[in-house]
């Protein structure tokens, strides 16, 4: 792993840890000393670590309430804790 790819994954992980905000992950470079310069964005930060991991995006209907991801169950029509429906009516 290279010196920016420490960084950058080092930014990442306080980000999560403390839930920062878009802008204030932009703001990070401010406050922290970087001797290589690097300053990623949050787009390429989570672009590079997604390719350190091998991962993949993918997407998933979920519940507009956040308590279920049909992942789990994709033939489910409505939310099995809330039963909100996984479609808008007519479209
Ligand atoms: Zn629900």
């Amino acid at each position: 792993m290279s010196v920016e790819e420490v960084i950058t994954t080092k930014y990442y992980a306080f980000k999560l840890k403390h839930g920062l905000t878009k802008e204030a992950f932009a703001d990070l470079p401010f406050l922290l000393e970087n001797p290589k310069g690097v300053t990623p964005t949050l787009d390429q930060t989570k672009s590079s670590i997604a390719k350190l991991a091998n991962l993949q995006l993918a997407f998933y209907d979920c519940c507009p309430k956040s308590c279920f991801c049909y992942a789990t169950n994709p033939s489910l029509d409505k939310c099995p804790t809330c039963s909100h429906p996984r479609w808008k009516h007519g479209g």
